[in-house]
């Protein structure tokens, strides 16, 4: 069994970024900028905008944060989206989901502008991820496929089976592990609630990505031996004893199912910092060749 170490996989990226960014300034080129869109107060987005923030720092770009409360309307957050697509300084950026309830997310998504959508959300993007046209991938699957070729996990003919159909995860990730090409080529099943045999399916897979975000939910006898696990799954689970008052579960029993797998990604550690890794890289590729 080989951990797949998506913290230190995610270094490696971002120190590579970091002498792309050092080599783009001293050719003349623009340095890259990713805002970040935050609106109301839930805690987790915070902390995830907080250390996609950081993660710009740290190699390099500029980063703008925008931060509303939860009173924002649509318009005004709509108002902000076509301030960011006309701001020539900015490369890209994201609007950090989930947004208050009163707010279309949709209508926000397709509003970013498609040079600009480093989270690879829009209806176009999506299309062209579909097609395997040139396109910003969306950040998680997009991590998890680079994790995937970084250890050179055999993918080809492989059956790879996704829990979730979410347009973030599961979705996108059965899309990319069916194209032609490596990471890839592998026969998906796509499973959702609504599946009447699922443990049936888990059990036929060669590879398996989990994000239904149920904590602990695959279990070692819903696995066949030698199996790749990826889990994405990531929530917080009260824990008083804990300085935090909360610890992160992923969606798969790690200490049962790491000695029946052959590759496993732990959380935290795993998928996590893969999707900020990503983030950067759509953010890099946004830059292009512009001077600066
Ligand atoms: P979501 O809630 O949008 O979708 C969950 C999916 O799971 C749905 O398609 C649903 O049909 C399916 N599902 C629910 N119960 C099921 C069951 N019993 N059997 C089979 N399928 C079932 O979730 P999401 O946004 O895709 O996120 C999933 C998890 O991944 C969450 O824990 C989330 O926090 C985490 N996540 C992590 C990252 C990361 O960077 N690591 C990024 C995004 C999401």
């Amino acid at each position: 069994m080989q951990i797949l170490d998506g913290k230190a996989t995610s270094k490696a990226i971002k120190e590579e970024i970091a002498v792309e960014v050092e080599k783009r300034k001293a050719a003349g080129l623009k340095t890259p900028h990713l805002a970040a869109v935050l609106v109301g107060d839930d805690g987790a987005s915070q902390t995830y905008v907080n250390s996609k923030v950081r993660a710009c720092e740290r190699c390099g770009f500029k980063s703008t944060l925008v931060k509303r409360d939860g009173s924002c309307t649509e318009e005004e957050l709509l108002e902000i989206v076509d301030q960011l697509n006309n701001d020539d300084d900015i490369d890209g950026f994201i609007v950090q989901l989930p947004l208050p309830k009163h707010i279309n997310e949709q209508k926000v998504l397709e509003a970013v502008k498609r040079e600009k959508d480093v989270d690879g959300f829009h209806p176009e993007n999506v299309g062209r991820m579909a097609l395997n046209l040139p396109t910003f991938l969306p950040a998680t699957p997009y991590g998890i496929m680079q994790m995937l070729e970084r250890y050179e996990v055999p993918t080809q003919g492989k059956h790879a089976v996704v829990i979730g159909r979410s347009h973030i995860v599961g979705s996108p990730m059965s899309i990319l592990l069916s194209r032609n090409g490596y990471p890839g080529n592998c026969t998906v099943t796509i499973t959702h609630s609504r599946t009447t045999n699922l443990e049936e399916l888990t059990r036929e897979a060669d590879i398996l990505i989990v994000a239904l975000g149920r904590p602990e939910f695959v279990k070692a006898d819903m696995v066949k031996e030698g199996a790749v696990i990826v889990d994405v799954g990531i929530t917080r689970v009260e824990a008083p004893e804990t300085e935090k008052g909360y610890v992160i579960k992923g969606d798969v029993a790690f200490d049962e199912v790491a000695p029946k797998s052959s590759f496993i990604t732990p959380v935290p550690g795993g998928v996590g910092p893969m999707t900020i890794a990503s983030l950067l890289k759509n953010t890099l590729q946004a830059a292009g060749d512009k001077p600066a």
